[in-house]
């Protein structure tokens, strides 16, 4: 990689494998190196226990930034209408508006975990204070080097990594059905906050997270959802094996984006 100028140089983590690694990698190269982490609120707890390992193992210090105005008010303001696919609305409140903020009109570089084997594309700020560095592209970098520099910094994966192929809310629409049975039999809280903001009544607009189905319909196939992912990928759930859901959906999970999902 190539040396840098005088710029502020900032990392933000999404609290998944990507960034992490990211920041193993830069944290002895890039000694000014900030860490950033939009918190929405409504990250898994699993998130928040990985980003203490990170400070802990690393012996670096991530700020916390977080969104001006919390989901449920934006939720409000959106007149119940659930964020999706099409109508992602909650990453720019949520993600995208705290970190520029933080940036203010600072040049940085902006380091961003893609790696050499992924053809996607990275938050690019239309400030062009912000200049994006893609290190594991630069240097070649592929899943396997990200796998090692997790292990042998001794960080590991996120933990729900084993059940969950994504970082990223609780709630978040990008969920496989098989995610959201997960995340029903791990949090059956967070399952039911989500629950919540649905809207499924027969005199309202229909809002649910999940495509066709609100959470309740769907869980009540829960059977036949777990029948139907077994079909596609012969394996149990939960990681068997040491194997982590987002191997065995990595291939075909929807990618939010790289803000929530690094
Ligand atoms: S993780 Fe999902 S729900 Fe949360 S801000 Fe990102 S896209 Fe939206």
């Amino acid at each position: 990689m190539k040396k840098s100028d005088e710029r502020r140089h900032v990392l933000s983590l999404s609290g998944g494998k990507d960034s992490a690694a990211l920041a193993v990698y830069l944290h002895d190269k890039i000694p000014n190196l900030e860490y950033v982490f939009m918190d929405t609120g409504y990250e898994l707890p699993e998130t928040y226990d990985f980003l203490q390992r990170m400070r802990a193992m690393l012996g670096i210090e991530i700020k916390v930034l977080k969104p001006k105005r919390d989901f449920e008010t934006w939720l409000e303001l959106k007149g119940g209408y659930l964020p999706s696919p099409f109508k992602r609305w909650c990453t720019d409140v949520l993600k995208i508006s705290p970190y520029e903020l933080y940036i203010g009109n600072d040049k940085i570089f902006s380091y961003i975990g893609i790696r050499a084997d992924e053809d996607r594309e990275g938050y690019l700020s239309s400030k062009d204070n912000i200049i994006p560095r893609y290190p594991f592209i630069e240097d070649g970098l592929v899943y396997a080097d990200i796998e090692n520099l997790l292990e042998s910094s001794g960080l590991g994966f996120p933990e729900y990594y084993k059940w969950r192929s994504r970082s990223g809310c609780f709630f978040c629409f990008f969920q496989q059905k098989i995610e959201w049975v997960n995340l029903h039999n791990e949090h059956p809280d967070l399952f039911k906050k989500a629950m919540e903001y649905e809207k499924v009544g027969k005199d309202q607009k229909r809002f649910t997270w999940s495509q066709e189905e609100s959470l309740s319909e769907l869980i009540e196939r829960k059977e036949q959802i777990i029948e139907s992912f077994k079909d596609k990928v012969p394996v149990k759930l939960n990681g068997p094996n040491g194997r982590k859901l987002v191997d065995i959906l990595g291939g075909c999970t929807q990618r939010a984006c790289i803000v929530c999902d690094l």
